[in-house]
């Protein structure tokens, strides 16, 4: 069997064990420390945002943001339906209500029409959304200047969900600065990895100092332990800061990678539809730049030969090559099924046509060759 070629996996630089072993040598293994500061400081440098919080996940992240919104039980919530089911799991914890809203397709994000759609009719129907999610998908920046406009015309909150986002921009401001609250995430696969993590970001510094207190149990100025709110152990380790600090030394070399990664699938692609095929990638609007965390495309059969998506995937599954379905939207989840919907099907076509290809800052050209090759065969 040939050797697995993944998705997106972890790819560590040369400072993550040196870092790692100062937090050993100093004895720093605690959910708080010199590397949980540095690694604030790092993403508050790299980002531009005032303040920010390391956290045990971009889950947690999430969590308080919406409780420091005030977020509570049988409020509404709305939220990007294209997207994957932690942007959206928090709004339940606290008891409301997701309300999901498509996507347009030229980010494959938050469509603004239709946001605005589904807060007029909320408020018609008596309630008036407590926040919005929006999503930067695969890295794409959502479109946040019309987001925010709408949401500035009703006073609602956004909080964005850069996860997938960390080092795009939208005209040099760099995703994770444009909500009231923004989370990032450094899971196992995102374009840098702490092993599992996460980051709150604000402008906000009241807010962010709140959410250090929730995320250390809440324990109020006091000698013994006391409490007058309930709190959450969301904190990041110093161990795991450690491996941030590492990955931040390398970030930019891990986007400059992804991108060179897409550009190899643009001629690629460019070569098989030369053959008759209309194989789409994603490219960037005017102004915006995506770290290019996957690479995607969308494989209209009827553009394509009869040949869908999954005969990709699984052509390229029996080469031991792993590529993935695009997310299945949350307002077509099983869990979800009960929660409004607003828009007009441009995220389920995408579901049903598109494919997240190799897209690790670690492939060789022995993965390439192999990629390449089982793709030109397949699209003769
Ligand atoms: C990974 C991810 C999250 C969750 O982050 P964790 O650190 O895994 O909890 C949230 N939203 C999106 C869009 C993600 O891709």
């Amino acid at each position: 069997m040939k050797s697995k070629i993944w998705l997106s996996s972890p790819h560590m630089g040369n400072m993550e064990q040196v870092f790692v072993k100062e937090a050993f040598d100093t004895n720093w293994i605690a959910p708080l420390g010199p590397h949980v500061n540095g690694f604030e400081a790092d993403l508050q440098g790299f980002t531009g945002a005032g303040h920010a919080a390391a956290l045990s996940s971009g889950t947690a992240a999430l969590h308080l943001a919406l409780i420091m919104l005030g977020v509570k039980a049988g409020d509404e919530v709305i939220c990007q339906s294209f997207t994957f089911s932690a942007s959206a799991n928090p709004i339940v914890y606290q008891g409301a209500m997701p309300v999901f809203v498509d996507s347009e397709k030229e980010t494959w994000n938050m469509c603004p029409v239709a946001l605005e759609e589904a807060i007029r009719d909320r408020m018609d129907k008596g309630k008036k959304p407590a926040a919005i999610i929006a999503v930067h998908l695969y890295g794409m920046p959502a479109k946040m200047d019309e987001i925010g406009a709408v949401a500035k015309k009703y006073d609602i909150p956004v909080i964005e969900d850069a996860a997938e986002a960390l080092g795009s921009h939208i005209k040099g401001k760099m995703c994770g600065t444009f909500g009231k609250l923004n989370i990032l995430s450094f899971n196992g696969n995102k374009i840098i990895t702490t092993s599992g993590g996460g980051a709150l970001v604000s402008e906000d510094g009241e807010l962010i100092a709140k959410a250090r207190f929730l995320a250390t149990q809440a324990r109020d100025n006091a000698p013994h332990y006391q409490h007058s709110h309930i709190g959450y152990n969301y904190r990041m380790s110093n161990v795991v800061a450690a491996i941030g600090r590492g990955q931040m030394v390398v970030l930019n070399d891990r986007v400059a990678a992804r991108r060179a990664n897409y550009d190899r699938y643009v001629r690629l692609f460019g070569e098989i539809n030369a053959k008759g095929y209309h194989i789409e990638l994603l490219p960037e609007p005017e102004g915006f730049f995506s770290n290019r965390w996957l690479t995607t495309v969308t494989i209209d059969p009827e553009k394509n030969m009869g040949i869908i998506r999954e005969d990709v995937r699984l052509a390229l599954e029996a080469e031991n090559i792993e590529s993935r379905p695009l997310w299945k939207p949350m307002h077509l989840q099983p869990v979800f099924a009960d929660a409004p919907f607003y828009g007009d099907g441009t995220s389920e076509r995408l579901f049903d046509q598109g494919l997240c290809l190799p897209s690790g800052s670690n492939l060789v050209e022995d993965d390439w060759q192999r990629i390449e090759a089982e793709l030109l065969q397949l699209f003769v």
